[in-house]
Protein backbone atom coordinates (compact mmCIF):
# COMPACT_ATOMS: atom_id res chain seq x y z
CA UNK A 1 0.00 0.00 0.00
CA UNK A 2 1.45 3.34 -0.70
CA UNK A 3 0.50 6.37 1.29
CA UNK A 4 0.50 9.55 -1.04
CA UNK A 5 2.04 12.82 1.18
CA UNK A 6 0.26 15.90 0.06
CA UNK A 7 3.24 16.68 -1.99
CA UNK A 8 2.66 13.35 -4.02
CA UNK A 9 -1.27 14.67 -4.68
CA UNK A 10 0.06 18.00 -5.31
CA UNK A 11 2.39 16.27 -8.18
CA UNK A 12 -0.20 14.39 -9.20
CA UNK A 13 -2.84 17.89 -9.87
CA UNK A 14 0.68 19.73 -11.19
CA UNK A 15 1.17 16.86 -13.97
CA UNK A 16 -2.81 16.60 -14.62
CA UNK A 17 -3.13 20.78 -15.20
CA UNK A 18 0.03 20.65 -17.18
CA UNK A 19 -1.68 17.60 -19.97
CA UNK A 20 -4.76 19.21 -19.95
CA UNK A 21 -3.07 22.94 -21.05
CA UNK A 22 0.26 21.34 -22.76
CA UNK A 23 -1.06 18.56 -24.49
CA UNK A 24 -4.84 18.08 -24.24
CA UNK A 25 -5.55 21.54 -25.72
CA UNK A 26 -3.87 21.13 -28.81
CA UNK A 27 -4.01 17.46 -29.23
CA UNK A 28 -6.37 17.32 -32.33
CA UNK A 29 -4.07 19.78 -34.25
CA UNK A 30 -1.36 17.86 -33.42
CA UNK A 31 -2.74 13.98 -34.46
CA UNK A 32 -3.62 15.54 -37.70
CA UNK A 33 -0.56 17.03 -38.35
CA UNK A 34 1.62 13.69 -37.50
CA UNK A 35 4.07 15.52 -35.83
CA UNK A 36 3.81 18.06 -32.02
CA UNK A 37 6.55 20.60 -31.03
CA UNK A 38 8.49 18.67 -28.18
CA UNK A 39 10.52 21.15 -27.59
CA UNK A 40 7.53 23.06 -26.86
CA UNK A 41 6.17 20.49 -24.81
CA UNK A 42 9.22 19.14 -23.14
CA UNK A 43 10.15 22.64 -21.75
CA UNK A 44 6.93 22.95 -20.51
CA UNK A 45 7.53 19.44 -18.44
CA UNK A 46 11.27 20.05 -17.47
CA UNK A 47 10.62 23.82 -16.26
CA UNK A 48 8.28 21.97 -13.67
CA UNK A 49 10.73 19.34 -12.75
CA UNK A 50 8.76 16.26 -14.92
CA UNK A 51 11.18 15.17 -16.51
CA UNK A 52 14.62 13.30 -14.27
CA UNK A 53 12.06 13.52 -11.20
CA UNK A 54 14.16 11.23 -9.70
CA UNK A 55 18.00 12.09 -11.54
CA UNK A 56 20.85 13.57 -9.30
CA UNK A 57 19.99 17.23 -8.49
CA UNK A 58 23.97 18.33 -9.43
CA UNK A 59 22.85 17.61 -12.69
CA UNK A 60 18.91 19.34 -12.69
CA UNK A 61 17.41 16.40 -11.61
CA UNK A 62 14.71 15.95 -9.03
CA UNK A 63 16.38 13.25 -6.54
CA UNK A 64 12.41 11.95 -5.55
CA UNK A 65 11.70 9.07 -4.83
CA UNK A 66 9.85 6.39 -7.51
CA UNK A 67 6.24 6.94 -6.46
CA UNK A 68 7.03 10.16 -8.39
CA UNK A 69 7.44 8.53 -11.88
CA UNK A 70 4.58 6.54 -11.31
CA UNK A 71 2.22 9.61 -10.73
CA UNK A 72 3.62 11.42 -13.89
CA UNK A 73 3.24 7.84 -15.71
CA UNK A 74 -0.17 7.47 -14.79
CA UNK A 75 -1.10 11.47 -15.35
CA UNK A 76 0.25 11.28 -18.56
CA UNK A 77 -1.59 8.27 -19.62
CA UNK A 78 -4.36 10.23 -19.38
CA UNK A 79 -3.77 12.44 -21.85
CA UNK A 80 -5.96 12.81 -24.90
CA UNK A 81 -2.98 12.11 -27.07
CA UNK A 82 -1.07 8.80 -25.96
CA UNK A 83 1.72 9.48 -28.38
CA UNK A 84 2.54 12.87 -27.32
CA UNK A 85 2.26 10.78 -23.76
CA UNK A 86 4.97 8.01 -25.33
CA UNK A 87 7.41 10.38 -26.62
CA UNK A 88 7.69 12.41 -23.32
CA UNK A 89 8.03 8.98 -21.37
CA UNK A 90 11.46 8.15 -23.97
CA UNK A 91 12.39 11.68 -22.70
CA UNK A 92 11.86 10.82 -19.10
CA UNK A 93 12.60 7.13 -19.16
CA UNK A 94 13.23 5.30 -21.67
CA UNK A 95 16.05 7.54 -23.70
CA UNK A 96 18.28 9.26 -20.36
CA UNK A 97 18.09 6.30 -17.41
CA UNK A 98 21.54 4.62 -18.59
CA UNK A 99 23.25 8.01 -19.23
CA UNK A 100 22.10 8.87 -15.60
CA UNK A 101 23.30 5.69 -14.31
CA UNK A 102 26.19 5.45 -16.09
CA UNK A 103 27.55 8.37 -17.46
CA UNK A 104 30.26 10.45 -17.04
CA UNK A 105 29.96 13.64 -15.42
CA UNK A 106 30.79 15.48 -18.13
CA UNK A 107 28.60 13.72 -20.27
CA UNK A 108 26.02 14.19 -17.81
CA UNK A 109 26.42 17.55 -17.96
CA UNK A 110 26.38 18.50 -21.42
CA UNK A 111 23.60 15.88 -22.33
CA UNK A 112 21.73 14.77 -19.59
CA UNK A 113 21.01 18.54 -18.12
CA UNK A 114 19.65 19.92 -21.20
CA UNK A 115 17.26 16.16 -21.49
CA UNK A 116 16.10 17.26 -17.82
CA UNK A 117 15.58 20.65 -18.42
CA UNK A 118 13.47 19.81 -21.67
CA UNK A 119 16.14 22.38 -23.93
CA UNK A 120 17.41 18.82 -25.59
CA UNK A 121 14.93 16.21 -26.93
CA UNK A 122 16.04 12.88 -26.71
CA UNK A 123 15.28 9.42 -28.52
CA UNK A 124 16.51 5.74 -27.70
CA UNK A 125 17.61 3.60 -30.41
CA UNK A 126 18.13 0.16 -30.72
CA UNK A 127 15.26 -1.80 -32.70
CA UNK A 128 16.38 -2.31 -36.31
CA UNK A 129 14.80 -3.14 -39.99
CA UNK A 130 16.13 -6.93 -39.20
CA UNK A 131 16.34 -6.53 -35.07
CA UNK A 132 13.19 -5.62 -32.62
CA UNK A 133 12.37 -8.27 -30.43
CA UNK A 134 16.14 -9.86 -30.78
CA UNK A 135 17.93 -7.26 -29.49
CA UNK A 136 21.15 -9.19 -29.98
CA UNK A 137 20.53 -9.44 -33.71
CA UNK A 138 21.97 -5.39 -33.93
CA UNK A 139 24.13 -4.63 -36.89
CA UNK A 140 24.59 -1.00 -36.70
CA UNK A 141 28.53 -0.84 -35.78
CA UNK A 142 30.43 1.90 -34.00
CA UNK A 143 34.51 1.31 -35.35
CA UNK A 144 37.01 2.87 -33.27
CA UNK A 145 39.44 5.44 -35.42
CA UNK A 146 41.69 6.93 -32.27
CA UNK A 147 39.05 9.41 -30.04
CA UNK A 148 36.81 8.60 -32.19
CA UNK A 149 33.74 6.12 -33.31
CA UNK A 150 32.85 5.91 -36.46
CA UNK A 151 29.16 4.76 -36.92
CA UNK A 152 27.68 2.92 -39.80
CA UNK A 153 24.22 1.20 -39.97
CA UNK A 154 20.70 2.12 -39.26
CA UNK A 155 17.37 2.19 -36.36
CA UNK A 156 13.71 2.04 -37.70
CA UNK A 157 10.96 2.82 -35.49
CA UNK A 158 12.82 5.66 -33.21
CA UNK A 159 10.68 7.71 -31.43
CA UNK A 160 11.42 11.58 -31.18
CA UNK A 161 13.96 10.65 -33.94
CA UNK A 162 12.60 13.55 -36.57
CA UNK A 163 13.06 16.28 -33.52
CA UNK A 164 16.20 14.50 -31.29
CA UNK A 165 19.03 16.51 -30.49
CA UNK A 166 20.58 13.34 -29.33
CA UNK A 167 20.43 9.79 -29.94
CA UNK A 168 20.95 7.22 -26.78
CA UNK A 169 22.12 4.87 -29.59
CA UNK A 170 22.66 1.21 -28.61
CA UNK A 171 25.77 -0.75 -31.59
CA UNK A 172 28.23 -3.33 -31.73
CA UNK A 173 31.57 -2.10 -30.95
CA UNK A 174 33.60 -5.38 -31.11
CA UNK A 175 33.55 -8.66 -32.77
CA UNK A 176 31.79 -10.63 -30.62
CA UNK A 177 28.45 -11.86 -31.58
CA UNK A 178 25.00 -12.06 -29.95
CA UNK A 179 24.89 -10.18 -26.31
CA UNK A 180 28.49 -9.38 -26.42
CA UNK A 181 30.54 -6.51 -27.97
CA UNK A 182 27.63 -3.95 -27.84
CA UNK A 183 28.10 -0.27 -26.37
CA UNK A 184 25.67 2.47 -25.83
CA UNK A 185 26.67 5.99 -27.09
CA UNK A 186 24.79 9.31 -27.44
CA UNK A 187 24.95 10.38 -30.88
CA UNK A 188 24.09 14.42 -31.81
CA UNK A 189 22.00 14.15 -34.45
CA UNK A 190 24.00 17.60 -35.65
CA UNK A 191 26.90 15.67 -36.33
CA UNK A 192 27.73 15.14 -39.86
CA UNK A 193 26.92 11.17 -41.37
CA UNK A 194 23.51 11.44 -39.40
CA UNK A 195 19.99 11.73 -41.27
CA UNK A 196 16.80 11.02 -41.16
CA UNK A 197 15.63 8.30 -43.99
CA UNK A 198 11.62 8.86 -43.72
CA UNK A 199 8.83 8.96 -41.29
CA UNK A 200 6.99 6.51 -40.76
CA UNK A 201 2.91 6.59 -40.94
CA UNK A 202 1.26 4.69 -38.47
CA UNK A 203 -1.81 3.13 -37.45
CA UNK A 204 -1.73 5.16 -34.11
CA UNK A 205 0.27 7.46 -32.04
CA UNK A 206 -0.28 9.58 -34.57
CA UNK A 207 0.95 12.68 -33.07
CA UNK A 208 4.16 11.22 -32.13
CA UNK A 209 6.83 11.17 -34.60
CA UNK A 210 8.42 7.72 -35.63
CA UNK A 211 11.70 7.57 -37.98
CA UNK A 212 14.22 5.20 -39.43
CA UNK A 213 17.80 6.49 -39.14
CA UNK A 214 20.88 6.51 -41.12
CA UNK A 215 24.48 6.52 -39.87
CA UNK A 216 26.66 6.74 -42.78
CA UNK A 217 30.85 7.06 -41.37
CA UNK A 218 29.11 8.88 -38.44
CA UNK A 219 31.81 10.21 -36.28
CA UNK A 220 31.57 10.65 -32.60
CA UNK A 221 34.29 10.71 -29.56
CA UNK A 222 34.84 7.72 -27.75
CA UNK A 223 34.28 9.83 -24.99
CA UNK A 224 30.14 9.88 -25.70
CA UNK A 225 30.09 6.15 -24.55
CA UNK A 226 27.73 5.93 -22.04
CA UNK A 227 29.37 3.45 -19.32
CA UNK A 228 31.64 0.77 -20.06
CA UNK A 229 32.46 -0.33 -23.57
CA UNK A 230 31.08 -3.46 -24.49
CA UNK A 231 28.22 -3.50 -21.51
CA UNK A 232 25.68 -1.64 -24.08
CA UNK A 233 23.59 -4.57 -23.88
CA UNK A 234 23.02 -5.07 -19.73
CA UNK A 235 22.70 -1.15 -19.89
CA UNK A 236 19.97 -1.58 -22.13
CA UNK A 237 18.50 -4.14 -20.31
CA UNK A 238 18.50 -1.95 -17.30
CA UNK A 239 17.26 0.81 -18.93
CA UNK A 240 14.00 -1.36 -20.37
CA UNK A 241 12.89 -1.79 -17.28
CA UNK A 242 12.26 1.50 -16.72
CA UNK A 243 10.69 2.34 -20.21
CA UNK A 244 8.26 -1.26 -19.14
CA UNK A 245 7.24 0.78 -15.62
CA UNK A 246 6.53 3.91 -17.15
CA UNK A 247 4.48 1.95 -19.93
CA UNK A 248 2.58 -0.19 -17.29
CA UNK A 249 2.24 3.27 -14.80
CA UNK A 250 0.49 5.27 -18.42
CA UNK A 251 -1.79 2.13 -18.91
CA UNK A 252 -2.91 2.37 -15.36
CA UNK A 253 -3.69 5.99 -15.94
CA UNK A 254 -5.35 5.64 -20.16
CA UNK A 255 -7.61 2.60 -18.56
CA UNK A 256 -8.65 4.44 -15.66
CA UNK A 257 -10.02 7.07 -16.99
CA UNK A 258 -11.30 5.41 -20.52
CA UNK A 259 -13.50 3.21 -17.85
CA UNK A 260 -14.97 6.36 -16.37
CA UNK A 261 -15.75 8.22 -20.03
CA UNK A 262 -17.40 4.88 -20.65
CA UNK A 263 -19.32 4.46 -17.64
CA UNK A 264 -20.44 8.02 -18.21
CA UNK A 265 -21.61 7.67 -21.30
CA UNK A 266 -23.54 4.64 -20.84
CA UNK A 267 -25.40 6.29 -18.33
CA UNK A 268 -26.36 9.33 -20.36
CA UNK A 269 -27.42 6.87 -23.47
CA UNK A 270 -30.66 5.21 -23.73
CA UNK A 271 -32.02 2.31 -25.41
CA UNK A 272 -34.57 -0.26 -24.98
CA UNK A 273 -36.29 2.68 -22.39
CA UNK A 274 -33.40 2.57 -19.79
CA UNK A 275 -29.50 3.65 -19.89
CA UNK A 276 -27.01 1.38 -21.32
CA UNK A 277 -25.40 0.69 -18.06
CA UNK A 278 -28.59 -0.77 -16.93
CA UNK A 279 -27.32 -3.91 -18.76
CA UNK A 280 -25.64 -6.50 -16.48
CA UNK A 281 -23.69 -7.59 -19.43
CA UNK A 282 -22.71 -4.42 -20.12
CA UNK A 283 -21.81 -4.28 -16.16
CA UNK A 284 -20.29 -7.15 -15.70
CA UNK A 285 -17.14 -6.59 -18.64
CA UNK A 286 -16.76 -2.92 -16.71
CA UNK A 287 -16.42 -4.50 -13.22
CA UNK A 288 -14.42 -7.17 -14.37
CA UNK A 289 -11.68 -4.71 -16.42
CA UNK A 290 -12.52 -2.74 -13.13
CA UNK A 291 -11.45 -5.49 -11.05
CA UNK A 292 -7.95 -5.95 -13.31
CA UNK A 293 -7.28 -2.76 -13.23
CA UNK A 294 -7.12 -2.63 -9.42
CA UNK A 295 -5.05 -5.37 -9.57
CA UNK A 296 -2.65 -3.95 -11.73
CA UNK A 297 -2.31 -0.53 -9.87
CA UNK A 298 -1.58 -2.49 -6.76
CA UNK A 299 1.02 -4.49 -8.69
CA UNK A 300 2.29 -1.29 -9.26
CA UNK A 301 2.50 -0.52 -6.36
CA UNK A 302 4.90 -3.03 -4.93
CA UNK A 303 6.86 -2.42 -7.93
CA UNK A 304 7.69 1.23 -6.84
CA UNK A 305 8.52 -0.15 -3.33
CA UNK A 306 10.83 -2.92 -4.69
CA UNK A 307 12.58 -0.08 -6.99
CA UNK A 308 12.76 2.11 -3.57
CA UNK A 309 14.71 -0.95 -2.24
CA UNK A 310 16.59 -1.03 -4.54
CA UNK A 311 15.80 -5.03 -5.66
CA UNK A 312 15.91 -5.95 -9.24
CA UNK A 313 12.18 -4.87 -10.56
CA UNK A 314 12.46 -7.39 -14.30
CA UNK A 315 9.74 -9.57 -12.91
CA UNK A 316 7.98 -7.04 -11.99
CA UNK A 317 8.32 -4.60 -15.02
CA UNK A 318 7.85 -7.77 -17.22
CA UNK A 319 4.81 -8.45 -15.40
CA UNK A 320 3.36 -4.91 -15.41
CA UNK A 321 3.86 -4.43 -19.03
CA UNK A 322 2.30 -7.73 -20.13
CA UNK A 323 -1.26 -7.46 -18.39
CA UNK A 324 -1.64 -3.58 -18.80
CA UNK A 325 -0.89 -3.65 -22.46
CA UNK A 326 -3.83 -6.54 -22.85
CA UNK A 327 -6.09 -5.33 -20.55
CA UNK A 328 -5.55 -1.93 -21.96
CA UNK A 329 -6.67 -3.58 -25.38
CA UNK A 330 -9.58 -4.98 -23.70
CA UNK A 331 -10.61 -1.56 -22.60
CA UNK A 332 -10.03 -0.07 -26.03
CA UNK A 333 -12.48 -2.35 -27.66
CA UNK A 334 -15.34 -2.19 -25.09
CA UNK A 335 -15.25 1.58 -25.19
CA UNK A 336 -15.22 1.07 -29.44
CA UNK A 337 -18.26 -1.38 -28.98
CA UNK A 338 -20.25 0.19 -25.89
CA UNK A 339 -19.89 3.83 -27.65
CA UNK A 340 -21.42 2.12 -30.64
CA UNK A 341 -21.20 4.35 -33.90
CA UNK A 342 -20.26 7.21 -31.77
CA UNK A 343 -17.18 5.41 -31.06
CA UNK A 344 -15.91 4.85 -34.63
CA UNK A 345 -15.75 7.88 -36.01
CA UNK A 346 -13.14 10.16 -35.12
CA UNK A 347 -15.33 12.84 -33.56
CA UNK A 348 -14.93 11.02 -30.28
CA UNK A 349 -11.98 10.22 -27.96
CA UNK A 350 -12.35 5.69 -28.48
CA UNK A 351 -11.14 5.83 -31.58
CA UNK A 352 -8.22 7.07 -31.32
CA UNK A 353 -8.01 5.42 -28.06
CA UNK A 354 -8.63 1.99 -29.97
CA UNK A 355 -5.35 2.90 -32.49
CA UNK A 356 -3.54 4.10 -29.69
CA UNK A 357 -3.64 1.49 -27.20
CA UNK A 358 -2.58 -1.53 -29.86
CA UNK A 359 0.79 -0.42 -29.98
CA UNK A 360 1.57 -1.09 -26.16
CA UNK A 361 1.31 -4.72 -26.51
CA UNK A 362 4.61 -4.35 -29.73
CA UNK A 363 6.72 -1.32 -28.33
CA UNK A 364 9.24 -1.79 -25.59
CA UNK A 365 9.07 -5.28 -25.87
CA UNK A 366 6.23 -7.56 -27.68
CA UNK A 367 3.38 -9.47 -25.28
CA UNK A 368 5.18 -12.78 -26.71
CA UNK A 369 8.79 -11.16 -25.62
CA UNK A 370 7.17 -10.51 -22.13
CA UNK A 371 6.05 -14.08 -22.09
CA UNK A 372 9.90 -15.42 -23.16
CA UNK A 373 11.44 -13.12 -20.19
CA UNK A 374 8.76 -14.79 -17.51
CA UNK A 375 9.36 -18.09 -18.92
CA UNK A 376 13.10 -18.17 -18.49
CA UNK A 377 12.84 -16.04 -14.74
CA UNK A 378 11.96 -18.28 -11.88
CA UNK A 379 9.67 -19.88 -10.49
CA UNK A 380 9.89 -21.34 -14.36
CA UNK A 381 12.62 -21.05 -15.14
CA UNK A 382 12.55 -22.77 -19.02
C1 LIG B 1 5.22 3.36 -32.82
C2 LIG B 1 6.48 2.64 -32.43
C3 LIG B 1 7.43 3.30 -31.68
C4 LIG B 1 8.63 2.66 -31.35
N1 LIG B 1 9.62 3.37 -30.71
C5 LIG B 1 10.84 2.81 -30.59
C6 LIG B 1 11.95 3.59 -30.12
O1 LIG B 1 11.81 4.78 -29.77
N2 LIG B 1 13.17 3.01 -30.08
C7 LIG B 1 13.38 1.72 -30.45
O2 LIG B 1 14.52 1.24 -30.37
N3 LIG B 1 12.35 0.94 -30.89
C8 LIG B 1 11.10 1.47 -30.98
N4 LIG B 1 10.05 0.71 -31.45
C9 LIG B 1 10.30 -0.67 -31.86
C10 LIG B 1 9.63 -1.71 -31.00
O3 LIG B 1 10.29 -1.84 -29.77
C11 LIG B 1 9.60 -3.01 -31.83
O4 LIG B 1 8.63 -2.81 -32.83
C12 LIG B 1 9.28 -4.22 -30.99
O5 LIG B 1 10.34 -4.52 -30.12
C13 LIG B 1 9.00 -5.45 -31.89
O6 LIG B 1 10.01 -5.61 -32.84
P1 LIG B 1 9.63 -5.80 -34.39
O7 LIG B 1 8.67 -4.73 -34.75
O8 LIG B 1 10.88 -5.91 -35.17
O9 LIG B 1 8.84 -7.17 -34.44
P2 LIG B 1 9.48 -8.62 -34.63
O10 LIG B 1 10.65 -8.79 -33.75
O11 LIG B 1 9.62 -8.88 -36.08
O12 LIG B 1 8.30 -9.52 -34.05
C14 LIG B 1 7.03 -9.55 -34.69
C15 LIG B 1 6.04 -10.22 -33.77
O13 LIG B 1 6.44 -11.58 -33.56
C16 LIG B 1 6.06 -12.01 -32.28
N5 LIG B 1 7.26 -12.50 -31.56
C17 LIG B 1 8.47 -11.92 -31.47
N6 LIG B 1 9.31 -12.69 -30.73
C18 LIG B 1 8.61 -13.79 -30.38
C19 LIG B 1 8.91 -14.96 -29.61
N7 LIG B 1 10.11 -15.16 -29.05
N8 LIG B 1 7.93 -15.90 -29.45
C20 LIG B 1 6.71 -15.72 -29.99
N9 LIG B 1 6.37 -14.63 -30.71
C21 LIG B 1 7.29 -13.68 -30.90
C22 LIG B 1 5.44 -10.79 -31.57
O14 LIG B 1 4.03 -10.88 -31.67
C23 LIG B 1 5.96 -9.61 -32.38
O15 LIG B 1 5.07 -8.51 -32.33
C24 LIG B 1 8.83 1.32 -31.73
C25 LIG B 1 7.84 0.65 -32.46
C26 LIG B 1 6.69 1.30 -32.83
C27 LIG B 1 5.68 0.55 -33.66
Amino acid sequence: MIEFSDEHQQFRALIRDLVEREINAHADEWEAAGEFPAHQVFKAFGEVGAIGIEYDPEFGGGGAEHTFTMILGEEIGRASSLGIAMALAVQSDMATPALHSFGTPELKEKYLRPAIAGDMVTAIGVSEPDAGSDVAAIRTRAVRDGEEWVINGSKLWITNGLQADWVCLLCRTSDEGGYKGMSQIVVPTNSEGFSVSRKLDKLGMRASDTAELAFNDMRVPVENTIGEIGRGFQQQMNQFQNERMIAAYQMVGAVELALERTSQYLKDRQAFGAPLLANQAIQYELADISAHLEVLRHHNWAAVAAFNAGQDITRHATVAKLLSARLARRMADAAVQYHGGMGYVEDNWPARFFRDTRLWSIGGGADEVMLRTLARLEPIGA
